[in-house]
This record gives structure tokens, C-alpha cells and sequence, in this order.
């Protein structure tokens, strides 16, 4: 089964990935993670995902489709994956429909999680991250705190805040995903997969409701 995960920075994508995973028993693969990874190497491809990111801007295509593509070559994706950040524009998606259907796959949702831009900004400004890819703990210095400052409940390791998580960063990004990911939308929504979530910061939706829902469209499928 494969899930793809639609959304603007911020709108809680990394988080439902994460939940669906553990329930589903498929891994949670995040492209923005991965790119993250190639920067911490240090080395002329990671410089070159840095330059991109620290401007909001999206890797080119034929990277980003070739290091997902390896990724997705994975004994642990047997069974299928929650993809969280890619495809973020259209011919992606479409690169990625022959990839699946060469392995007889297709993706079974497009959940699409939306937010007034207004609170995804003020949400990344205050976003921390646990950075141990095993446990990729989100908290919000405003509504969800850690109970120790700086410091992950679940494992100890020291939170950060991502380099494109500050204002100025955020806004291009939000322009990027208008101007190019909003197209993708339409993509699944003709393919008739789209599941739409309309959020804000009062909603009472929690993670795990709206997994479940996600499941009960998956049921039903
Ligand atoms: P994310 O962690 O999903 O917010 O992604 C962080 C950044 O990584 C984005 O702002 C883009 O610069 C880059 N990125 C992530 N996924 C993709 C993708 N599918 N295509 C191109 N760039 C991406």
C-alpha cells in the first residue's frame, strides 16, 4: 500500500506519516528527511540539496526523483510506504505512477492536509525537531512543549530547529507549494484518490483521528 502524504510545509504531514506508519507497519519516508541526511554528509551533493533548501526552493526534479526512486529500491518497502514530501510537483507524481506500476503498485490515498498560511507560519517559527531518525519527535514551543527545555521526552536527544524552519524561509516555501505543489492536488484529485482534510489551529482534530479516518477510506478501498 502507498500513501502519499499532500500538504504545505507545517500542516502536521511529518506527524500523521509517522502515526499511519507504526499503524500500517510500512515505513515513513520522508524526502525532506533524506535530502537532510545528504547535507550532514558534507560533500558536493549535499552542498548542493543545502543551496536549495536554505532558499525554500525544491530540489530539481531529477534529483529528487532519482534519490526517492533508491530509497523506494529497499528491501523494507516489499509492502509498501508513507510517503511524506514527494512528489511535490506534478511530473514527479507521474514519474512515480510508472515507477509503482512497473512493481504492479499503485497508491491508494492522497491525503492532503491543509492549513491557513497564516498559522503554518506561525507553527514552523515555533517548530522543534528531535533529529534521531528513529524517533523524529515534533514539538511546538507554544502547544507542545517539551517537559524538559530543549530536550525530547521520548529519547533524550538534543531538539533542533531545521535551517529553513525560520520566517523569511518559510514564506518562500509557502509561495513554492502554492505556485508548483498545488498542481499535484488536481493530479490526484482526477485520478479520484485525493482525501482532503481541512484543518486550523482551534480544530479539535487530533493525529489519531484523522488516521483513522484515513484508514476507514483505506477500508474501504
Ligand atoms: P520538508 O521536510 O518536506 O518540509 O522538505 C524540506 C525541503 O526539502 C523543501 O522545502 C524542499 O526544498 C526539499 N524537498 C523535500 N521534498 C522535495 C521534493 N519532493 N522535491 C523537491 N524538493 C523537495
Amino acid at each position: 500500500m502507498y500513501i502519499v502524504m499532500l500538504g504545505a510545509p507545517g500542516t502536521g504531514k511529518g506527524t500523521v506519516g509517522g502515526l499511519l506508519s507504526k499503524e500500517l507497519n510500512i515505513p515513513h519516508i520522508s524526502s525532506g528527511e533524506i535530502f537532510r541526511n545528504y547535507i550532514k554528509k558534507h560533500n558536493k551533493l549535499g552542498k548542493e540539496i543545502e543551496s536549495y533548501i536554505t532558499e525554500g526552493k525544491l530540489v530539481p526534479d531529477e534529483l529528487a526523483i532519482q534519490l526517492i526512486e533508491k530509497r523506494l529500491e529497499e528491501p523494507d518497502t516489499e509492502n509498501g510506504a508513507i510517503l511524506d514530501g514527494f512528489p511535490r510537483t506534478e511530473n514527479q507524481a507521474i514519474v512515480l505512477n510508472k515507477f509503482l506500476e512497473e512493481k504492479e503498485q499503485r497508491i491508494n490515498i492522497a491525503v492532503d492536509l491543509s492549513l491557513p498560511d497564516k498559522e503554518i507560519i506561525d507553527r514552523i517559527v515555533k517548530r522543534r525537531t528531535c533529529p534521531n531518525t528513529a524517533c523524529r519527535e515534533i514539538y511546538n514551543i507554544d502547544f507542545k512543549p517539551p517537559k524538559v527545555d530543549g530536550i525530547c521526552d521520548k529519547c533524550g536527544t538534543e531538539l533542533i530547529q531545521r535551517i529553513d524552519d525560520n520566517e523569511q524561509t518559510v514564506k518562500q516555501r509557502l509561495e513554492t507549494y502554492h505556485t508548483i505543489s498545488e498542481g499535484l492536488i488536481k493530479y490526484y484529485k482526477k485520478q479520484d484518490i485525493l482525501y482532503t482534510v481541512k484543518l486550523n489551529n482551534k480544530s479539535d482534530l487530533t493525529t489519531k483521528d484523522i488516521v483513522e479516518d484515513i484508514k476507514a477510506y483505506l477500508n474501504k478501498d
